[in-house]
């Protein structure tokens, strides 16, 4: 009998979406999934390297492997996504010695073969077979969340070097997946039920994939030269029973007019998340976003012309190496110009391997970053309290992803949470809330039709 295993996944959407893929190939090996680490015989850690809190997450988890492995001396650890990833010295892999495998996400193909090498029992050399002859990751089917959403990745890795991030070094340049591939998947996941998709990619707006000659319609109206994105978003759009198309995270330096099009499409979602990082030009230089706070304004007022009742939410870094007073004042009133409906606030913590780790100095205090935090995270409460009561008296569509002792819940087109009176058979379905109550992170209201 295969063993069986767990999956702990830390980070962004991409690595919730590379562990759907990870479960599907294991289980196809005849693996089991397990809820308790302590019953498992495999545990995979998705890592994530954002920030040095997520990666400090992963060494206290190390602390308590010597107990499990104790309980358990055939348990394997493996550990994929970020930190696997960036390691190319080892060092990583020196902090962790209890850890047996160590696997970039890329090579997620080879794990049954390598599971099967470490330990026959965990997987018989037979059941990994065909597995892994994938030719590459992304070419696994994931075993999705739930029926009615799916996130769908058209691409992965990056090719811009922000100076803070690791992504480039960890997930490698961009390499797009086939549109025939995307299409033909997204129709899959519409037959067997799910209405709402999210695309994934880390520059999810720039894409040119190899078949764009081929797999795009004739009759498409987008152009399709330089980059596909707004010409797949046609594409998706045309997919009965797909009713709600959302993606992260695009780049500002490639929102061009197709893709600001391609929001007015009648079933992208009403939201758009579009990370700006910084208010001042001379931040962003250091950063290397090669766009400019004026080109990130009139972005959003072009986004806002063509979709006038848009949610816009954001990412910002305070406290970025130089970053002096005036240049986050200049955030500040980017922030209120462009009146965003969330922001996710972050204090930079420099990150090792990086282009500002070898060329800046982290040297805003911590005391000035949680400062600075604080002023955009009241302004963002502020804001966001005061837009939100826009909502009441109007009926919003809501796709149900929970329900507790008949209180559901799910998100609306502009991705407010809305809490609503229903049932458990709501859950899947998109039902009409009329809003009657609006704080800063959830919309009350009650069902009008369904
Ligand atoms: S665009 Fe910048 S922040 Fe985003 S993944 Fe690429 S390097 Fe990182």
């Amino acid at each position: 009998m295969p063993g069986n295993f767990k999956i702990t996944t830390f980070g962004c959407q991409m690595n919730k979406s590379d562990s759907e893929r990870l479960k599907n190939l294991l289980s196809r090996c005849g693996m089991q999934e397990i809820e308790e680490e302590s019953d498992a015989d495999l545990l995979v850690y998705n890592t994530c390297s954002v920030r040095q809190t997520a990666e400090d997450r992963m060494y206290g988890i190390h602390h308590n492997l010597e107990e499990l492995k104790r309980q358990n001396p055939n348990l394997v650890v493996a550990i994929t996504g970020c930190m696997a990833g960036r390691d190319k010295d080892g060092k990583i892999r020196e902090r962790l010695p209890l850890v047996d495998l160590f696997f970039p996400t890329e090579e997620m193909v080879y794990l049954p073969q390598r599971l099967s090498e470490l330990n026959q029992k965990l997987l018989d050399p037979q059941a990994v077979g065909e597995q892994s002859e994938y030719s590459h990751y992304l070419k696994i089917k994931p075993t999705y969340q739930n029926t009615f959403q799916a996130y769908i990745a058209i691409s992965n890795g990056c090719n811009k070097f922000c100076t803070y991030c690791v992504v480039p070094y960890s997930r490698g340049r961009q390499k797009d997946r086939p549109a025939a591939d995307v299409i033909e998947e997204v129709r899959e996941v519409v037959a067997h039920g799910c209405v709402e998709i999210t695309l994934l990619g880390q520059t999810v707006n720039l894409y040119n994939p190899p078949d764009k000659t081929t797999a795009l319609r004739q009759d498409n109206p987008f152009d399709r030269s330089k980059n596909c994105f707004g010409a797949l978003m046609w594409e998706l759009n045309q997919i009965d029973g797909l009713r709600r198309i959302h993606f992260t995270a695009p780049h500002p330096q490639h929102m061009d007019d197709e893709t600001i099009a391609a929001l007015a499409l009648p079933n992208h979602m009403n939201y758009l998340h579009l990370p700006v990082q910084s208010g001042s030009n001379a931040v962003l230089k250091r950063m290397n976003r090669p766009y400019t706070r004026e080109h990130y304004i009139v972005t959003i007022k072009k986004v806002r012309e063509k979709c006038p009742d848009i949610a816009i939410g954001t990412d910002i870094i305070v406290g970025f190496c130089g970053e002096t007073e005036e240049q986050f004042e200049e955030t500040v009133s980017l922030y209120k110009e462009c009146d965003f409906d969330i922001a996710y606030l972050a204090m930079y913590s420099v990150r090792s391997g990086t282009g500002a780790s070898k060329l800046y100095k982290d040297d805003i205090s911590r005391v000035d970053k949680k400062r600075r935090w604080n002023v955009l995270q009241k302004l963002m409460e502020e804001t966001v309290l005061r837009k939100n009561q826009r909502y009441v008296g109007t009926t919003a569509e809501v796709l149900v992803d929970a329900c507790e002792k008949g209180l559901c819940s799910g998100n609306s087109r502009e991705m407010k949470r809305v809490h609503f009176r229903g049932s458990e058979n709501m859950i899947g379905k998109l039902v009409n809330v009329k809003i009657n109550r609006a704080l800063e992170w959830i919309l009350y209201g009650s069902v009008s039709s369904f």
